[in-house]
């Protein structure tokens, strides 16, 4: 009976469609998943389905030049240093470490770069990396993140817009995790991960220099979690987004976001409406379509020729 019943299951676990999370094989997204969304959402699904099409050699110098600058902010406070991951239990260690030394950091009132925030969102597991966690001279905890332009002016309200919802996810992400919501159960059920899988030799010494001593990623998580539980940090008071020009180095603008939970929230559960499969991908709104003149799939986007066939139609009815 229990065979009959498991095998009705697997038949009908066959014949459900599947959601876009499982098609592209994701067991996570990342906030910039969920951000590119707020450009232009068939613009974010082309990515993942071509991840091969080439970016213009232009637009990877830029990414290269915004990445170097990054970089070069990440080594003001620290060395980067390279430790051999032979699992995917190492590669969430490394975060998780990270996380670790955020809370040791801003504890001690320290700056603290690329700090890991993960949570669950309607039920999808969503990780992205905070740029800056500072407390300003008012004592608020701020974050602050850093984008860079090619242009040397501020963005458009669009990218702002984009930007918003970024630092507004982090902000989220990062209060429920001081909060201590996060629990074991999401790093195994989510990603799957083996609670007792051994650490690798690279990745305990790692610990051990930073003063923990960990054997098994449970060992790590554990550690993780009760430090998230009992940690006195608050939650983000200010967010800031700085936009620095890449040529020149140079602060083009500082923008101060106004955080709106509600709002936050109701876009999120539109966005992950898409990658739960309640609903097709939607590209730009006709007033938006501007921005298909710097898209990479403008010759192939179905939504723009659909809504050009539906414009034709409508004229066409109008005249006759
Ligand atoms: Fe979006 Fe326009 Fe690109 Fe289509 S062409 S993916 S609608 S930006």
């Amino acid at each position: 009976m229990a065979d009959v019943e498991r095998r009705k299951k697997r038949t009908a676990k066959r014949k459900r469609p599947r959601t876009p999370l499982e098609a592209f094989h994701l067991s996570y997204l990342c906030v910039t998943d969920l951000s590119a969304q707020v450009w232009c959402e068939q613009q974010a699904v082309y990515h993942k389905e071509k991840p091969g099409v080439q970016l213009p050699e232009k637009t990877t110098v830029v990414l290269n030049a915004g990445k170097s600058i990054h970089l070069a902010r990440e080594l003001q406070d620290h060395n980067l240093v390279p430790v051999k991951t032979n699992s995917r239990e190492d590669r969430w260690a490394i975060k998780l470490l990270n996380i670790l030394l955020t809370i040791t950091n801003l504890r001690k009132g320290q700056r603290v770069r690329e700090c890991p925030v993960f949570g669950v969102l309607e039920g999808v597991f969503v990780f992205g990396i905070i740029d800056q966690l500072n407390y300003t001279a008012k004592g608020e905890l701020q974050l602050n993140e850093l984008k860079t332009r090619e242009r040397a002016y501020m963005p458009v309200p669009a990218q702002k817009k984009r930007d918003h919802f970024q630092v507004s996810l982090y902000k989220h992400l990062f209060d429920a995790m001081v909060q201590g919501c996060l629990t074991q159960d999401i790093f195994t059920h989510h990603l799957r991960l083996k609670l007792k899988q051994s650490l690798g030799q690279e990745i305990q010494e790692h610990a051990q220099k930073a003063g923990f001593v960990v054997q098994c990623f449970e060992d790590l998580l554990e550690l993780v979690l009760l430090n998230l539980t009992h940690s006195d940090i608050p939650p983000i008071d200010r967010l800031q987004i700085e936009y620095i020009h890449q040529q020149t180095n140079t602060l083009l603008g500082t923008e101060v976001i106004t955080y709106d939970q509600d709002e936050l929230m109701s876009m999120s559960h539109y966005f992950l409406d898409y990658w739960k499969g309640q609903r097709d991908p939607k590209g730009v709104d006709i007033e938006d379509t501007w921005k298909c003149s710097y898209c990479l799939f403008v010759d192939i986007c179905d939504w723009r020729r659909r809504k050009a066939d539906s414009l034709i139609q409508k004229s066409s009815e109008k005249k006759s």
